[in-house]
């Protein structure tokens, strides 16, 4: 995924056996959702483009997608998964593991204005059609799952710890991190609560503040400073506007998502550094999920949910 993994797990059982089997469930999930796998569910969607008998869409992954293009909905397209043909133009998925020079020197780096707007006439998530367990992609349209992938495995980690309770191996407490993504489950043993550190966008080495947490939770962070590049002081970072095909412009640097489901949590981080801060309250709000956002002018912007449980640093 791209990213950095990392569990701490309380069981009285094997832990090895248990995070085996945790890597086990990431790698499926990867396998599911990954464009640049030719054999994962989403390259059949995508290679299935144009075709008028459409792709038959894998019974886990239905409701997920109706979840999906309902937020997509509700945000106004500010979530777009079908962003993928303007997300390839970027080249988003090389920056992470390429130089900047090596990008730079490329030529590579910023888009060609008419070609991305020829991109942008191939993207638009209401021109998909989700029929039961059938998708269905016009020409030249492709998915993109990067915004909301790491929320998805985290929701099947929850499964998986959930299923360890009728184990030999059966997890207590455990706290998941795939980048920014959090997982927190049961209580610890001694019962103190969990700590979520907030990274602090302007310092990405340096928490902001600390959420404290009880029980199971998903904590989803999007900001402009996982991936970027910077091109003449100007920053190009890898949450796209889907109006405009340019890296989004919101006056926000960082979301931060409190809820119940990781899909969710990560679709609205998305969604919502898009949409900027009055519209991602709103959003937030619709959805019954607690936001902290960081602005461009270092503010910071939480709902009163989360205003009770973060802790300034
Ligand atoms: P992170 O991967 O750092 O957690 P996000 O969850 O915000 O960040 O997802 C960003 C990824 O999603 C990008 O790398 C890109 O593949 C894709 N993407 C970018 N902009 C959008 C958008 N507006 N809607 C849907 N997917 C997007
Ligand atoms: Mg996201």
């Amino acid at each position: 995924m791209g990213t950095i993994v990392s569990f701490a797990l309380y069981t009285d059982g094997d832990g090895k056996a248990v995070l085996k089997e945790l890597g086990a469930c990431i790698e499926e999930t990867e396998a599911e959702i990954a464009w640049r796998r030719e054999e994962s569910a989403i390259s059949r969607i995508n290679q299935s483009a144009g075709n008028p008998d459409g792709c038959v869409l894998p019974e886990d992954l239905q409701e997920e997608f109706i979840k999906i293009w309902q937020i997509s909905k509700n945000s106004g397209g500010a979530l777009d998964v079908t962003i993928a043909p303007v997300v390839r133009l970027w080249n988003i998925d090389t920056w992470a593991v390429s130089e900047e020079e090596e990008i730079l020197e490329a030529g590579n780096f910023l888009p060609v204005e008419t070609e991305l707007a020829e991109k942008l006439l191939f993207t638009g998530y209401e021109n998909v059609t989700i029929e039961e367990n059938c998708i269905f992609l016009p020409e030249g349209f492709g998915l993109d799952l990067g915004a909301v992938g790491k929320g998805m495995t985290c929701d099947r980690i929850l499964a998986f710890l959930e299923e360890t309770k009728e184990t030999e191996n059966s997890v207590e407490a455990a706290v998941c991190s795939l980048g920014g993504n959090i997982l927190t489950y049961g209580e610890k043993p001694d019962g103190s609560p969990w700590k979520v550190g907030i990274t602090d966008p302007f310092q990405t080495d340096c928490y902001l503040g600390v959420l404290t947490l009880t029980g199971t939770n998903f904590v989803t962070t999007s900001g402009d400073y996982e991936r970027y590049v910077e091109v003449d002081g100007v920053r190009y970072h890898h949450i796209i506007d889907p109006q405009t095909g340019y890296p989004a412009n919101s006056g926000l640097r960082s979301v931060t998502i409190l809820s119940e489901d990781g899909l969710t949590g990560d679709a609205l981080s998305t969604a919502c550094f898009v949409l900027g801060s009055k519209e991602a309250l709103k959003l937030a709000k619709q959805y019954e999920a607690e936001i902290l956002m960081v602005t461009e002018d270092g503010e910071i912007i939480m709902s009163e949910g989360m205003a009770e449980i973060f802790q300034a640093l």
